[in-house]
């Protein structure tokens, strides 16, 4: 009797330790995740995205979802940026070579925060 209620004693407190272990765990993460966008700010403001850091991947066909429109990605900052209409303004390249052109999938792992950002501090 005496040693169940010492056991569950135990398990409350090891269930509040694991508890406030991940409490400071999800703490840290936001603070991480703050600190690696304010990295990618500032690196992305920094970069000028030279021409053998572009990748791009072609325009798509989906059936099921429609399409994907033609896409440029810096592989140092991660910028990103669809290609409709007037074409590239961050990512153009001023290159005679031409961008070489990688799977869509294997860009999108280049790619850091928002089309257009995240320019706001
Ligand atoms: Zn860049």
């Amino acid at each position: 009797m005496n040693l169940n209620h010492q056991s569950n004693q135990h398990l409350s407190t090891t269930i509040h330790d694991m508890r406030n272990e991940l409490e400071g765990l999800d703490n840290e993460i936001k603070e991480l995740k703050e600190k690696q966008r304010l990295l990618i700010i500032r690196l992305k403001k920094e970069c000028y995205h030279p021409h053998d850091s572009l990748r791009e991947c072609a325009y798509e066909k989906n059936f099921f979802v429609s399409t994907f429109p033609p896409m440029r990605v810096c592989m140092i900052c991660g910028t990103w940026e669809e290609g409709w209409g007037c074409g590239y303004k961050a990512l153009k390249s001023n290159s005679e070579n031409s961008v070489p052109m990688i799977p869509r999938d294997e860009l999108y792992r280049f790619r850091r925060g928002d089309q257009k950002g995240p320019d706001v501090d």
